[in-house]
């Protein structure tokens, strides 16, 4: 809780009140887990950091003027080592021409999750003026706001509620296994859902907190993208 605490004053120190990769520490701190990932400024640095990665990279731009990466061409998936330098220019290129006036700090380089046997899901928290830390859980990645597939209860979340929200979203059955896929570590979804649970309890300054999406696979969760609000 410290550690959490410090991480968020420098940030507010800042003056930047909205996080996104910059808050990856902090999901770290509290046992939730993320791929590595670096941010950098350079195509040269890049390609250093995904020499380092086992095979391909995911490549996204990093600026705190652009919530939606992927909606103006910010992420790239399966990137191989030789394509770095190029893709870095590219993604920083194209964030240039959606958002002119952005402020771009760099480009994160990141660890591939598979999502073959992945189902992208999304825990996030809002603070709701009438029953508090509302903490979300529901089917995830660049579609939740279509679908709209998320259940929510009020933290601290305790385990028995955690594993039913689990259980009732429309996509439950896949983390279970639908169509001969194999089922994904619910188990682990649950814990991310205690923990970011533990963390927003632990930190009120935090308003609101996104990891979208928690990838959630047969061995495990990643948490993939984070974002989040603080006062
Ligand atoms: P944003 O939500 O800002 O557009 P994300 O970081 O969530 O950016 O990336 C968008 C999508 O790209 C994710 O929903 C996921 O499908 C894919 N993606 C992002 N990071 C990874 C990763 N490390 N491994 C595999 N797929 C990823
Ligand atoms: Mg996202």
């Amino acid at each position: 809780r410290e550690r959490a605490e410090e991480m968020l004053s420098s940030a507010v120190d800042r003056d930047n009140t909205r996080l996104g990769v910059e808050a990856m520490g902090l999901l770290d701190a509290y046992g939730i887990p993320t791929p590595y990932g670096e941010v950098v400024d350079t195509p040269g640095a890049a390609a250093d950091v995904a020499a380092r990665i086992d095979g391909h990279v995911v490549m996204k731009v990093v600026s705190p003027d652009i919530l939606h990466k992927s909606d103006v061409g910010g992420v790239e998936v399966g990137v191989a080592d030789a394509e770095v330098p190029d893709t870095y220019a590219d993604l920083v290129a194209r964030a240039r021409r959606y958002q002119p006036d952005a402020t771009i700090l760099g480009v994160q380089v990141q660890e591939m999750v598979d999502l073959d046997d992945g189902v992208e899901t999304i825990v996030g928290m809002n603070r709701d003026p009438q029953f508090g830390p509302l903490v979300l859980f529901g089917l995830g990645g660049i579609f939740v706001e279509t679908l709209e597939d998320t259940t929510s209860r009020v933290a601290p979340v305790s385990r028995p509620e955690a594993e039913a929200m689990t259980r009732e979203i429309d996509a439950a059955p896949l983390l279970r296994g639908a169509r001969g896929r194999d089922p994904v570590d619910v188990d682990a979804t649950v814990e991310t859902i205690q923990r970011l649970s533990q963390l927003v309890t632990d930190v009120p300054a935090i308003l609101e907190l996104d990891i979208n999406p928690l990838v959630a696979t047969p061995s495990g969760v990643a948490a993939v993208d984070v974002r989040l609000t603080i006062d």
